[in-house]
């Protein structure tokens, strides 16, 4: 479903992402852990091309990634990006937020929006909250908003950069409950994340980043039980 091979980029004199070869099968989900500044976030923007890269080839479900334009942005609302920070439009209601994409970009009546996003809305638990602003809604609810308004695009795959880094330790389970169902169900995700517990629960690979580089990929058991790069060991022995 996303395929990057030999894909380089740096920051100025920065080489941010080394050589990496990134597979994501139809239905994987696979998180992405590794020290603050090894390219985590650089790899899944550069993935909808969010971050432009310098070399390498990306593509999306075998469409190779456009460079710009139309196509470019065709291919973007197929791939759905939940951030830190939940980043809604402060002053639209938590329905517009989720029914915007797909009436300006999908071209979908508002009705056909409206109804989708009470769906998307009830299946993440905020069903009740649409006609409020986000504000009035706790952080767990507002990224649980997030989450349904990428699902409204009816993306291919969905990208998550640290959803709940930036939340009260009592909201998290909330949110990687959301994203765990999100992956029974059978979503193509690449999620970059701290939570062990999620990775051990829904993860089918675990992809080890340093230094821009991918050091080490294995299944969540082999690879936390038995972690093979003296980087891995090290990071492990930190945060476990
Ligand atoms: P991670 O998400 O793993 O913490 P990032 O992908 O955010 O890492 O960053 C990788 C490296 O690139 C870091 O050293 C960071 O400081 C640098 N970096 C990220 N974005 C930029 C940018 N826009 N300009 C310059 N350097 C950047
Ligand atoms: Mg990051």
């Amino acid at each position: 479903m996303v395929h990057m091979t030999g894909v380089q980029k740096w920051f100025g004199d920065l080489h941010v992402l080394q050589d990496i070869d990134f597979d994501v099968a139809p239905g994987e989900v696979v998180v992405v852990i590794g020290p603050s500044g090894s390219g985590k976030s650089t790899l899944c923007r550069a993935i909808n091309r969010l971050e432009p890269i310098n070399e390498g080839d990306i593509s999306i479900d075998g469409v190779p990634l456009p460079e710009e334009g139309k196509a470019l942005a065709r291919l973007r609302a197929e791939v759905g990006m939940v951030f830190q920070s939940f980043n809604l439009f402060s002053h639209k209601t938590v329905l517009e937020n989720v029914t915007l994409g797909p009436i300006k970009v999908l071209r979908k009546p508002k009705a056909e929006a409206e109804q989708r996003a009470r769906e998307l809305l009830d299946r993440v638990g905020v069903g009740s909250q649409a006609g409020k602003l986000p504000a009035q809604l706790s952080g767990g609810q507002q990224q649980r908003v997030a989450i349904a308004r990428a699902l409204a695009m009816d993306p291919k795959v969905m990208l998550f950069d640290e959803p709940t880094s930036a939340l009260d330790p009592e909201m998290i389970k909330e949110v990687l409950d959301t994203m765990v169902d999100l992956a029974r169900g059978g979503m193509t995700m690449v999620v970059v994340t701290h939570e062990m517990g999620f990775a051990r629960t829904a993860a089918d690979r675990v992809v080890f980043m340093a230094d821009g580089r991918i050091v080490e990929e294995n299944t969540p058991d082999e690879f936390f039980t038995n972690p093979q790069s003296d980087r891995a060991k090290d990071f492990l022995g930190k945060i476990l």
